[in-house]
């Protein structure tokens, strides 16, 4: 397989960047790492006739801590976040998606913007960003906007970003204090593999570490878009931790998928599973709620 013939850009910044997209629009398309848009080059899937580099922009490789939000530049690549300590220590849920994404080689290059604009319904990074409340800016020549991720997905391949606009950072809240999250991927081996399913359940524990304040539930390939499990989210608030309430979330949060059947497992198989893991994934996170701000 080779590439076909494309026109190449490579801006220095952003501003440059924005002003080549607006002119070209859908027929160029950015690139980031590369491990997506080149391999569906290659295959004939997409052909732009232009792609507009952004590996030369620095301020995109940037990530940021400050004591409220977690700022990660859009390049910035997935080998470099499952490194990072910041995200061992605060956002735990985060490192492990980044750490079980494809290999060592592919998490050099591939980059956090590719992963949530590729919109692939079984990508790694997704579901935990969601989970932490993550937003996303979308810079265009016109101006930008910032979107909670929540939103930003319509279905596989698809986002709500218009041909112009450019994913610049990805804003992540602090978890607040006495909270824990947890991902699990399950795929049909143990590397390099896309996931069967993959989840993340998110608690926040009241002040006195006795109810659950807030709950996030995210699954990824059960539907086409990832999916918050709002009943099972629902069903969590207000309610004291344990392991029958863990159970009927997970139950519910099961009944809210939309799981379809492909060569990597059948939707009865994920279904299943999505109870499974959710279940898991909630007795890890109280864990980690409990045992703020400490690494286990
Ligand atoms: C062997 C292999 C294994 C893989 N395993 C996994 C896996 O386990 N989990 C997983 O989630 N994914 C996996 N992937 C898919 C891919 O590596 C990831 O989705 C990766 O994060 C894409 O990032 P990238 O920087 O390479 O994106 P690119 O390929 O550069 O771009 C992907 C798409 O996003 C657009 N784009 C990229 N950045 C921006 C931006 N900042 N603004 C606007 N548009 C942008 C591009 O135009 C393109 O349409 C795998 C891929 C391969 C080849």
């Amino acid at each position: 397989m080779i590439l076909p013939k494309f026109r190449y850009y490579e801006p220095r910044t952003i501003i440059e960047a924005c002003q080549i997209m607006a002119e070209l629009k859908d027929r160029a398309r950015p690139l980031a790492g590369g491990t997506d848009l080149l391999v569906n080059m290659k295959k004939g899937i997409v052909s732009p006739e232009s792609v507009v580099s952004l590996c030369e922009i620095q301020d995109l490789g940037d990530i940021e801590s400050s004591g409220t939000i977690l700022r990660i530049g859009a390049c910035h690549t997935i080998s470099g976040l499952a490194a990072s300590d910041v995200l061992r220590q605060r956002f735990r849920a985060l490192s492990t998606s980044s750490g079980s994404l494809g290999s060592p080689l592919i998490r050099n290059l591939a980059t956090a913007g590719g992963n949530i604009v590729s919109a692939r319904p079984a990508a790694d990074l997704p579901p935990s960003l969601m989970a932490y409340g993550a937003s996303v800016i979308l810079k265009s020549a016109s101006g930008e906007r910032i979107l909670p991720l929540h939103d930003f997905f319509l279905g596989p391949g698809q986002t709500v970003m218009e041909a112009d606009e450019i994913l610049s950072e990805i804003l992540v809240p602090n978890p607040p204090p006495g909270s824990g999250a947890a991902y699990i991927k399950l795929g049909n081996r143990r590397s390099l593999e896309i996931a069967v399913v993959n989840v993340v359940s998110f608690i926040a524990l009241d002040d006195r570490a006795e109810t659950i304040r807030k709950s996030r539930i995210v699954l990824g390939a059960v539907a086409p878009v990832p999916l918050r499990a709002v009943f099972a989210e629902q069903l969590l608030k207000g309610e004291k931790p344990g392991d029958l309430l863990f159970h009927r979330a997970a139950e519910a949060a099961a009944s809210e998928c939309m799981p379809i059947d492909d060569f990597r497992g059948s939707a009865r198989y994920r279904r299943a599973m999505v109870e499974v893991l959710v279940e898991r994934a909630l007795k890890t996170a109280l864990k980690r709620a409990e045992n703020w701000p400490g690494e286990e």
